[in-house]
């Protein structure tokens, strides 16, 4: 059985007039449901290119990320990846699953964090790394989207917009993709905005994956709250990494940059996502502005 599924990649469309325009690039993925759980390449409403032809970010490589072997996961578990919209392809979220296990090898004591849910494709890999070890994931999001899912942008979903509040909604696809996965007691949503919920966290954490908001001032802002929080020997995450800009927003590379900066080590990268480990050196960042 070969995995398979559609993606589309790309920069963002012009904004709306009067919209403040991100420079955010993301990677759209929709597998839809068929007997392969990982979706059929052919066909659907996201058909396009096959994940092995995306292209690897120019620039600087960090060591390449082993992926996990994904047939180790309860497959109720990979139906609900398969079936859960989102903006991470198979292969970087099996590099991402891959991460949490070093990370929970680590820290088996220690919950998992992740900033930017959507509908959960990521936290069903990383949610059922954290069952499997007897731990948690707490998955931080207001699940109104981003700016790059609002009418008008190109990561716009018309499908999860709520008729009662016209707002986006991707906590009930969530809810449901949890709920099939059988994660609901491993995976705990925290709705709402990263800059409140930072604000008062203060668990130690032993793996934290940065893939929320792609502005600058909220990227940075989302890595001055939590990276504090990753214990020693942690791991920190970082998807969305692009160093050449005319290939993707800039947010979540300075990001990486800042970490390095700090004395995060750099342990690997798989295409987008780079691994970052917590020495015993490295510098707290400031905390930022309320
Ligand atoms: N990890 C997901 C993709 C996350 S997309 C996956 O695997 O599919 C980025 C998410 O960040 C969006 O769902 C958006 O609602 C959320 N987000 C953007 N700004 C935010 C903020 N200030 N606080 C909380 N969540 C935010
Ligand atoms: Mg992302």
């Amino acid at each position: 059985m070969t995995p398979s599924l559609r993606v589309m990649v790309g920069n963002l469309a012009a904004p709306p007039a009067g919209t403040r325009r991100t420079g955010a690039s993301v990677a759209r993925v929709t597998a839809q449901r068929t007997s392969d759980p990982l979706g059929d390449p052919t066909a659907g409403p996201y058909a396009g290119n096959d994940t092995a032809g995306l292209p690897w970010p120019s620039g600087p490589r960090d060591a390449p990320l082993p992926a996990a072997d994904p047939t180790q996961l309860p497959a109720a578990v990979l139906d609900a990846f398969g079936a859960a919209r989102g903006f991470l392809p198979p292969d970087e979220a099996f590099a991402l699953l891959g991460a949490a296990r070093t990370a929970l090898a680590a820290h088996p004591e220690l919950p998992l964090l992740e900033i930017g849910t959507y509908c959960g494709r990521s936290s069903l890999l990383v949610g059922a790394a954290a069952a499997a070890a007897g731990t948690t994931l707490f998955t931080v999001d207001h699940h109104r989207g981003s700016e790059e899912n609002q009418p008008g942008w190109q990561w716009h979903d018309a499908e999860l917009v709520d008729p009662v509040t016209g707002r986006l909604e991707t906590l009930v696809p969530l809810r449901r993709s949890l709920h099939a996965a059988g994660l609901d007691a491993a995976v705990i949503p925290v709705v709402g905005d990263s800059g409140v919920v930072g604000r008062w966290w203060t668990t130690p954490v032993g793996f934290l994956f940065l893939d929320g908001n792609h502005t600058e001032e909220i990227a940075q802002r989302d890595y001055a709250l939590f990276a504090p929080h990753v214990a020693a020997g942690g791991y920190l995450a970082v998807h969305d990494c692009y160093p050449e800009p005319a290939e993707g927003g800039r947010p979540p590379w300075n990001v990486y940059l800042r970490a390095r900066a700090d004395g995060w080590e750099p342990v690997g990268q798989h295409r987008s996502l780079r691994l970052l480990r917590r020495g015993a050196d490295v510098r707290p960042p400031a905390p930022p502005a309320r």
